[in-house]
């Protein structure tokens, strides 16, 4: 016996099944009626019924068994919750999580893309919870730990998660730190045993001639900066580099307030004179901060300026 005719070539319009030409069963008819469906066809087999939401109109495929043992739900109207939910909280939906059943993609305000579960992104849009960008979040605690001379490695060896694993730039030394501590530059290293905020310093003006010929030149702050220089920065010992000038500071939390504050400036001023990370990765250990030597006058001035103030008990106005 062959109960399957083979289908033909129709379609409902904008619904990707073909058409099965058996009879629709009344009760099919009147199940569909009760639970706010019409069906439209039987389609792809035996089995399956095209239904459309009498709500939103929606069209889905359901079996003829789902239709008369349960309540189907209509997937178009579950969607246009979560993106009203995903719009109350601030979110693009995107698409369901394949991988996890109550999850679903959305888009954040920054621009990149989190998966959380449904009940979650409700209780979002109802104000009763807050959401965070782990990308976001990650990219600033790695700029946070730089701004002091260090470098995020990971996660807590421990695995509290409000400690992390940085390494000093400086001395090279890893230990774990209070996230806060970090924030608040409330640490020294266990490595060089300096309590680098306290510690006394040098804003410095740094050359380097990359491997394309073109002059670079690095502002910044060390401890130490003819070690930074050749241990920390330079790739290799090819490079040939120099130290240009360097200013005292009485203490590291001074200096990398003066740094910020040059940088700031550098940046809203000679915005053309930042050279492209890209032109001197794998050869100086930064991911920015470095200018064009044509900018050299000018921040040699910006030194000038800036050992003359701290002559004459200069206050910290960048942080
Ligand atoms: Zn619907
Ligand atoms: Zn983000
Ligand atoms: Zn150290």
């Amino acid at each position: 016996m062959n109960t399957f005719n083979p289908p033909n070539n129709m379609t409902i319009a904008d619904f990707p099944f073909p058409i099965h030409t058996g009879a629709i069963k009344p009760k099919w008819a009147e199940e569909a009626q009760k639970k706010g469906y019409n069906i439209l066809a039987r389609i792809v087999d035996r089995m399956h019924l095209a239904l459309q939401c009498k709500l939103c109109g929606g069209i889905s495929k359901v079996r003829h068994y789902t239709l008369t043992s349960a309540n189907p739900l209509c997937s178009h109207c579950i969607e246009q919750v979560w993106q009203v939910d995903a719009v109350a909280a601030g979110l693009e939906f995107i698409k369901r999580d394949p991988a996890r059943r109550n999850y679903a993609f959305y888009r954040m305000p920054c621009g990149h893309e989190i998966s959380r579960q449904f009940e979650l992104i409700k209780r979002v849009a109802a104000g009763e919870t807050g959401l965070r960008c782990e990308t976001c979040r990650a990219a600033m605690e790695v700029s946070e730990a730089a701004a002091l001379g260090w470098d995020l490695i990971g996660p807590d060896s421990e695995g509290d998660p409000n400690y992390r694993i940085f390494q000093h730039a400086e001395c090279g030394h890893t230990q774990r730190i209070a996230r806060a501590n970090i924030q608040t530059q409330r640490f020294s290293c266990g490595g060089c045993g300096i309590d680098w905020p306290a510690a006394p310093s040098f804003i410095y003006l740094m050359r380097f001639i990359s491997a394309t010929g073109r002059e670079l030149i690095k502002a910044g702050f060390s401890r130490n900066p003819t070690s930074r220089m050749h241990h920390q920065l330079v790739v290799g010992q090819e490079m040939p580099c120099e130290i240009l000038r360097t200013v005292a500071v009485p203490t590291g939390r001074q200096a990398l307030c003066i740094e910020k504050g040059l940088h700031k400036m550098l940046q809203l001023n000679h915005p053309e004179c930042i050279v492209d990370p890209a032109s001197y990765r794998g050869q100086i250990r930064v991911a920015s901060e470095i200018y064009d030597a044509s900018l050299t006058p000018t921040i040699l001035g910006h030194l000038d300026d800036i050992e003359a103030e701290l002559g004459t008990n200069v206050e910290c106005r960048a942080a």
